[in-house]
């Protein structure tokens, strides 16, 4: 099996852009922090301990150019900061919905995907045809209730 750098690397080449050492450091640091959900500018502070001489600016248009190839998957809080995680494939990118602690910040993952009898109960209710969906559940976490 290939390793996720070398997906990535296919991926790029497909659509013209090469893996240079600063977008590969991003890369690496993102397939680190895994689940943890990192903004351009954390992605940024982690990079520059191993890559000082990266911009800000750097990180923006990488991750602007993985969004482009469908290699990071985007989670918009509505706070004005969007935050990245890696994902590989389509099926990849939907395989978990966020709970998001009101009180603490804290995101966490649910696996369980329940979604499935709502949305074929909206299919007949309103013959429209559910081709995916994006849901993130708000609340108190296990520390802050
Ligand atoms: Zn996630
Ligand atoms: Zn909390
Ligand atoms: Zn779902």
């Amino acid at each position: 099996m290939k390793n996720t750098i070398d997906v990535l690397k296919d991926k790029l080449k497909e659509t013209g852009f090469k893996i240079t050492p600063q977008r590969r450091a991003i890369v690496e640091i993102l397939l680190k922090n895994n689940h943890t959900h990192l903004s351009s500018e954390e992605i940024y502070d982690l990079v520059r301990v191993d890559c000082p001489e990266i911009g800000l600016a750097t990180v923006y248009r990488t991750m602007q150019l993985l969004d482009e190839i469908g290699a990071i998957s985007k989670l918009n809080l509505d706070d004005g900061c969007i935050r990245y995680e890696i994902c590989l494939n389509k099926e990849d990118s939907h395989n978990h919905h966020h709970l998001i602690c009101k009180k603490c910040g804290k995101i966490m993952e649910a696996k369980e995907d329940l979604l499935d009898s709502i949305e074929s109960e909206i299919q007949k209710l309103y013959n429209f045809e559910i081709l995916d969906h994006d849901v993130k559940f708000y609340g108190l976490c296990e520390d802050c209730k």
